[in-house]
């Protein structure tokens, strides 16, 4: 891989933070984008801008294949059985959403349950509260072991007649953990039980086949994968899908309206209400293609390498520090805290030496409850970090941590 030739394609990285060189490991939060991707906008903007699915003219056929091109694109990169089974979204977060409203809302009664895990992040756990309000519906938790781990023995015993429903993520976005998403859909499917997995922090750093994962549903975001922000994918099994209801009405998935009575228009169409951010789809084409001209796996080797060489020297190098997630095979994602100081002042201090990395909860409240803090700091690695910015990273580290003392 060459870095300085992939570096060189995101003009955010030459930025100066305080004067310093910017150091970007906020990656978890959201990934930079790269200046094919940022084209593609600028191309969709001033050269194919249209609305999609309504014309006869030029522009509107180019943006409608344009969209359509990148939903075919999606159905390969995580190897969806076909087209019709690929919904955009805003985000993982309006994934999760449609799933809980449009399936828990047609198909839960009082009484059922559902069963998540206690790392997911809030999208993952709101939305199903939200059906708490109208549903009787108990929720039960899966815990983790000490290395961050899903207990899955304690899985297996949360299943009874009751169970509805398992939505859990592919990747924590706090401890790194890769869940081990086939035995956790096996496991569900057994007793008849459908799962959907959030794959928010998994899409950017591992190869998906949702076929050999087996989920009905799988939802990850463009902006984490070198993509632009507000697009999203859900994935969801057509035998699913096609027995749910619409999640929003509004144009583009109708079949017909009348006010007697209105039908729904085909897969995927049926989820995908009102005008897309067609350009923004376009771009996460591109973010795919980028993503495999580098290689998932190079990328993943790359972050590794940068996770392994950063941990074993903040743990040799920086008294009093604990890192919260350590399961093998963890992705490139660092939440740690050092004794006595807070995380928010960790963050501020790496700041100001132009460090850009995340604190506080990262959105998995009920996560930092059951490790007893309220939040951490956190290093997260992307395809275009360097082993120099690891040791700018520690050195100003050190300096930090010394400082607050
Ligand atoms: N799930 C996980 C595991 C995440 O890390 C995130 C983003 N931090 C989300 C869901 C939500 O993604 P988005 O905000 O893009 O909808």
């Amino acid at each position: 891989m060459d870095l300085a030739k992939i570096r060189a394609e995101y003009p955010i990285l030459d930025r100066k933070i305080y004067n310093r060189p910017l150091v970007y490991l906020d990656n978890t939060a959201t990934s930079q984008t790269p200046r094919e991707v940022v084209d593609s906008i600028v191309s969709g903007y001033t050269r194919t801008k249209a609305n999609v699915h309504r014309g006869v003219h030029t522009l509107s056929m180019e943006a409608t294949e344009l969209q359509e091109g990148a939903r075919r694109r999606v159905r390969e990169f995580i190897n969806a059985p076909s087209t019709e089974e690929i919904i955009f979204t805003r985000g993982t977060t309006e994934a999760i959403n449609l799933v809980a409203a449009s399936y828990g809302g047609a198909f839960f009664k009082d009484g059922d349950e559902i069963i998540l895990s206690v790392m997911e992040h809030h999208s993952n756990i709101v939305p199903w509260q939200l059906l708490q309000q109208r549903i009787d519906l108990k929720i039960r938790v899966i815990p983790i072991r000490e290395d961050g781990s899903l207990d899955m023995d304690v899985y297996r015993s949360l299943f009874n007649e009751r169970t509805r429903f398992v939505s859990v993520c592919h990747a924590s976005n706090v401890l790194g953990t890769v869940n081990p998403v086939g035995e956790i859909v096996a496991e569900a499917h057994a007793h008849g039980v459908p799962v959907l997995i959030d794959g928010a922090q998994a899409a950017p750093h591992l190869k998906i086949d949702v076929q050999e994962i087996g989920a009905d549903f799988y939802a990850f975001s463009a902006h984490k994968m070198y993509g632009p922000a507000g697009v999203g994918v859900l994935f969801g099994r057509r035998e699913m899908l096609e027995k749910m209801p619409p999640y929003q009405g509004g144009g583009e998935m109708i079949e017909s309206v009348s006010f007697e009575k209105t039908t729904y228009a085909e897969l995927p169409y049926k989820f995908e209400a009102g005008t897309p951010d067609f350009i923004g789809i376009a771009a996460l084409h591109k973010a795919i293609d980028y993503m495999e001209s580098i290689g998932i796996d190079n990328i993943a080797a790359h972050e590794h390498d940068l996770l392994e060489y950063t941990t074993a020297r903040m743990l040799a190098e920086i008294p009093g520090l604990k890192i919260f997630g350590t399961a093998p095979g963890k992705c490139a994602i660092i939440s740690f805290l050092v004794d006595g100081e807070h995380h928010y002042d960790m963050g501020m201090l790496l700041d100001k030496l132009g460090i850009a990395v995340r604190t506080g909860h990262h959105c998995a409240q009920p996560l930092m409850t059951a490790l007893g803090i309220d939040g951490t700091v956190r290093a997260s690695f992307a395809v275009y970090n360097t082993r120099e910015e690891c040791d700018l990273f520690l050195s100003a580290l050190k300096r930090v941590s010394d400082m607050l003392r």
